[in-house]
């Protein structure tokens, strides 16, 4: 939003009152005296009208080594979720970038900042997301042909973007995939009548879970993987 408008939304003034404050270098954003009237004012930019602070609101991101039996949700009345892993005082502004199911495990994102999770999240924007696959069958080589082609999806009436599987064991595959539909993985195994027995998250785009973090642990991100989305 212009800065012109998030002081007149904030504070009622007028049009013109507004055009005064700025000439009169009563208004700073981000602790910087501005005149311009143009200037962006993202959720998270420090404002303030004769250094009374109009919204300071700072942004968190977080990686979490998700562990298996957790819900991927902010809350739910008879199951734990993986909010309840994060210190009270910043589970309530998190949303989750990127869900795993309750019984998968690995990296999960949260943050307070939707245009930053969007970046990662988006289907179009086919940001990779690689995960370790166990199954109860064994993997054959037709898989790699197959998800690399793309597996039909019946209900969205869609083929999935390629994906690439590398075949570590007889039952075991690291595949990475570009998108993130409702339980992508298990179903594209299914199409060959395999389940998935063990799927963790390894890396999401540019961000690789810490191998440090045990299952349970999360620490905050840091400003290179932040930027680097
Ligand atoms: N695909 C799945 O099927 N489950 C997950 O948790 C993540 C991707």
């Amino acid at each position: 939003m212009r800065l012109d408008s998030f002081i007149r939304i904030n504070t009622e003034q007028s049009h013109k009152s507004v055009r005064q404050l700025l000439a009169k270098d009563r208004i700073r954003v981000n602790g910087a005296i501005t005149q311009n009237r143009h200037h962006p004012v993202t959720d998270f930019c420090h404002v303030q009208v004769d250094g009374i602070t109009l919204q300071n609101r700072t942004a968190i991101y977080l990686m979490l080594h998700k562990p298996a039996g957790y819900l991927s949700a902010t809350q739910d009345a008879h199951q734990p979720t993986v909010m309840e892993l994060i210190d009270k005082d910043i589970q309530a502004q998190l949303h989750i970038g990127g869900r795993l199911d309750k019984d998968s495990t690995g990296l999960l994102l949260l943050t307070n900042d939707g245009n930053w999770s969007r970046r990662i999240t988006d289907p179009g924007l086919k940001k990779p997301k690689r995960y370790l696959v166990e199954t109860q069958d064994a993997i054959t080589t037709e898989y790699a042909t197959a998800f690399e082609q793309g597996v039909y999806l019946e209900p969205e009436a869609l083929t999935t973007q390629p994906a690439q599987l590398e075949r570590l064991e007889p039952r075991k595959a690291r595949l990475t995939i570009y998108e993130g539909r409702y339980h992508q993985v298990k179903r594209i195994f299914g199409a060959f009548d395999n389940r998935v027995v063990k799927l963790h998250r390894e890396s999401m785009g540019p961000i690789e879970l810490d191998p440090k973090l045990r299952p349970g642990e999360w620490r905050p991100l840091t400003a290179t993987e932040i930027e680097s989305v």
